[in-house]
């Protein structure tokens, strides 16, 4: 069986302990994890601070140009790296092979140009010269979730390490495969020792002795509220820099002046790419009175045509959860909101998938009306295939009720006046607003949520004041 090491100071080395890694569609165990801990953490941090001195002096091209190396080589071997997320996490391969390697390529590539194209503020004014110096922080952690393994992993790591960063990196425990593979594609494109160590093992262990450290000064994490908080808490009092991106209970929000035929396929996909297990996924659907019977038909039917089924089938929508925890999860959230008066349009109960995958962890996409906006599936994340529909009278209701969660992550409004799109996203309580349009991203943008959704932006120009520090010079001339 496959056993997977962390990766400290360029070698693969286990630790004591194996965690068994299942895959979600089949329920079999294929592979172990190394359980790492403080002392891990330990030799990677002592690791990271080795290297940095080197590191963040070498110049950004060189930094760059490593970086690209990875992205190529990743990109060359897009086929293994799909099949080990789809394995992994569940998701449909096809799935993986265009959204998630697609997507870590381009952060790396991203952030390796950026490295390139940088530049500090100045503040002249007569006889005084004020210059900013952005210098790397040090060592810095990232720690990342199941749910877009790699993505979310290059989405930090690359920022950290074109601006001159070491970091010590942890992937879920659930999700180990792609990283580990990463690490050693890191070591063959020349990444020096130390610059990026992955550890392994359960968040309370490995991810909270990341925190804990006091050689790390700064935290990128991605992962639940709940988690979120403890870092948070724990970092505080050790002058942290954090960047917190954490859950999501997404609007989308549908006028009755939408081009309903163009919206209802991306509101099908905002509401179960994934298995429903992207953060920034429209899971409440609020839909304007007028059209509320003709969407809601219109979507259960949608919804009714997506395959769930062996995330190797080309032909699959719709995968596996992720965890047996998850998946009973899941299904506890769709009982409870039968309880509170839900009304099943399509789904609500396990898949069952015959042949290799009849023991593996499959819901059907589930619709459900007739719940008060504030019941738990209303209110709480759950992270999978289930979504609500809600109806509104008007666009003050629609925008009070998309405001009325602690969460504040991503919303999208379908409407074909321009005026009312405007009027409504500058309104809603979120980092970020889709209109006509759902997670089509730019990686110049700024990324992040607000209330219990996080604090930090990532993206852009903002991973690079996050991953570096500002100095000001002030030269009286
Ligand atoms: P999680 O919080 O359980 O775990 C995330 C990571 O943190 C994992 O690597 C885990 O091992 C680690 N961790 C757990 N406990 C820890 C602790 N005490 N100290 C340090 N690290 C710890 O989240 P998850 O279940 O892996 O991911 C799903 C959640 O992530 C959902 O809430 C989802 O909305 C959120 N998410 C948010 C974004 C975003 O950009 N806002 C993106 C993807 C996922």
């Amino acid at each position: 069986m496959q056993q997977l090491c962390h990766f400290i100071d360029g070698h693969f080395v286990p630790s004591g302990e194996w965690i068994d890694v299942v895959e979600p569609a089949t329920g079999e165990i294929y592979a172990q994890v190394s359980s790492g801990g403080a002392p891990e953490v330990e030799q990677a941090v002592a690791a990271a601070d080795r290297a940095l001195k080197d590191w963040a002096h070498r110049p950004a091209t060189e930094r760059a140009a490593i970086l690209s190396r990875i992205a190529d080589t990743i990109e060359a071997r897009l086929e293994e790296f799909a099949h080990a997320e789809s394995r992994d996490q569940g998701k449909p391969l096809t799935l993986a092979r265009s959204l998630d390697i697609p997507r870590s390529v381009a952060n790396l590539r991203f952030y390796a140009a950026a490295a390139l194209h940088v530049a500090t503020e100045a503040h002249p004014s007569p006889g005084v010269l004020n210059y900013t110096l952005r210098e790397p922080i040090g060592v810095v952690g990232c720690i990342s979730p199941w749910n877009l393994p790699l993505y979310l992993l290059t989405w930090k790591v690359a920022p950290a390490l074109a601006f001159g960063n070491t970091v010590v990196a942890k992937p879920s425990e659930l999700t180990p495969l792609t990283a580990t593979i990463f690490a050693s594609v890191c070591a063959e494109c020349g990444l020096p020792p130390g610059v990026l160590n992955i550890i392994h093992g359960y968040g309370q262990q490995a991810g909270a002795a990341i925190v804990e450290h006091p050689g790390i000064r700064a935290i990128s994490f991605t992962g639940s509220t709940s988690t979120g908080e403890f870092i948070a808490r724990t970092a505080a009092p050790m002058f942290k820099k954090l960047s917190l991106e954490l859950g999501g209970k997404n609007p989308t929000i549908v006028f009755a002046d939408s081009y309903l035929d163009g919206a209802i396929p991306q509101i099908v996909r905002a509401a179960f790419l994934n298995q429903g297990e992207i953060c920034l996924c429209g899971s409440r659907i609020f839909v304007e009175r007028a059209i509320f019977t003709d969407f809601r038909d219109l979507f259960v039917n949608a919804v009714k045509q997506l395959i769930v089924g062996d995330p190797l089938d080309e032909h699959t929508d719709i995968g596996a959860l992720v965890s047996r925890a998850h998946y009973q999860k899941v299904l506890r959230a769709i009982e409870q909101a039968v309880r509170d008066g839900g009304r099943i349009l399509t789904g609500g109960a396990p898949a069952r998938i015959p042949g290799r995958c009849e023991h593996g962890w499959f819901i059907e996409p589930t619709v459900i009306s007739d719940l008060d906006p504030t019941c738990s599936a209303n209110q709480e994340e759950i992270f999978g295939p289930v979504v609500t529909l809600i109806p509104f009278e008007s666009e003050d209701e629609a925008v009070m009720l998309a405001n009325g969660v602690r969460y504040g992550l991503a919303a999208s409004i379908w409407t074909e006046n321009l005026r009312r799109a405007h009027r409504v996203a500058a309104q809603l309580a979120c980092g970020i607003v889709w209109v006509n349009c759902w997670m089509l991203r730019d990686l110049r943008t700024s990324f992040g949520g607000v209330k219990q959704s996080g604090i930090g932006r990532e993206g852009g120009w903002e991973a690079y004041r996050f991953f570096t520090e500002a100095k000001n010079v002030c030269i009286k001339l």
